[in-house]
């Protein structure tokens, strides 16, 4: 096997020569964030059963709901707090360096955005957790508006326009994925030059679908995640290291080849 060195050097290469890199992340990019992934040993689903998290359970429980709103609030399942990490700031430099095509995410935490990563880069294919959206009028409500509400001792929040149930905009167990947002992440990773995934074990889909897409367009596909992934044997490198430690480097070195300062 090639020494992490190398393998570092050779996905610099690669992302110096690409012109439109797609970036594929999953819960493992938000680990070094303080944000838990679902399926490790401290994973959500260690605590949680996965059945509590159906739209149709949230729609007709409402001892379910406040779990969920609890969970938000102050639980297992606060991300406003959290903070971007390395990897997240070195794909945000990716975009400066004109070379990003786009971030396709499984994340809710929208920590790539607040990483510094243009919104229309972001394509956020499980929904936006940073927001509640009513279900009757469709306005949208930051997190941080409705955990100041929840100070108020009420159990669960409702739309200020119309009364009407809020539900966090994530897309829960039995929800369609956002149609246009599936649509435009396919037709880029098809078209990319380079696939970067970061943190993800590839093993939800539709969404592990975008790194097989990019590599039936031709693209180079490179995996950095701890752990195996179903796409090891197709990835033309595959580092097994943390994101928040090599992704910068690699993007530093690549920025060096390129004369960048
Ligand atoms: P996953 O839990 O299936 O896989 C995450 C992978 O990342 C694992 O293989 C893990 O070993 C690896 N990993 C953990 N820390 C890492 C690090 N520092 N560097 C590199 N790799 C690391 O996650 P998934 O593939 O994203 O799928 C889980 C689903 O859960 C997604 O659909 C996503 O919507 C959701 N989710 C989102 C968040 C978030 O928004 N931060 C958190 C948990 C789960």
């Amino acid at each position: 096997m090639e020494s992490l060195e190398r393998q570092i050097e050779q996905a610099a290469d690669l992302v110096a020569t690409s012109a439109r890199i797609i970036i594929f992340t999953g819960a493992g990019v938000s680990t070094e964030s303080g944000i838990p992934d679902f399926r490790g040993p401290d994973g959500i689903w260690s605590k949680y059963d996965p059945e509590d998290f159906t739209i149709d359970r949230f729609l007709s429980d409402s001892k379910v709901r406040k779990l969920h709103w609890e969970l938000l609030v102050g639980g297992g399942l606060t991300m406003t707090r959290a903070q971007p990490n390395p990897a997240h700031y070195a794909i945000a430099e990716l975009e400066k360096m004109g070379k990003l095509y786009g971030v396709v995410t499984q994340n809710v935490d929208g920590l790539h955005q607040k990483a510094g990563v243009s919104d229309n880069m972001v394509f956020q294919l499980h929904g936006d957790l940073s927001h509640a959206r009513c279900l009757s009028c469709s306005t949208r409500y930051p997190m941080e508006e409705i955990i100041e509400w929840m100070k108020e001792d009420i159990d669960e929040p409702e739309c200020g326009e119309c009364k009407g149930m809020l539900k966090p905009d994530a897309v829960f167990f039995g929800e369609q994925l956002p149609y246009e947002v599936l649509m435009e992440s396919e037709s880029r990773s098809r078209s990319c030059d380079l696939c970067i995934v970061l943190g993800s074990s590839l093993v939800v889909y539709p969404a592990a679908l975008i790194p097989r897409y990019a590599q039936q367009g031709g693209a180079k596909l490179v995996i950095i995640n701890m752990g195996p992934t179903e796409m090891d044997r197709m990835a033309d490198i595959r580092i097994e290291a943390k994101a928040g430690e090599v992704t910068p480097q690699i993007i530093d070195r690549a920025r060096s080849k390129m004369g960048v300062k």
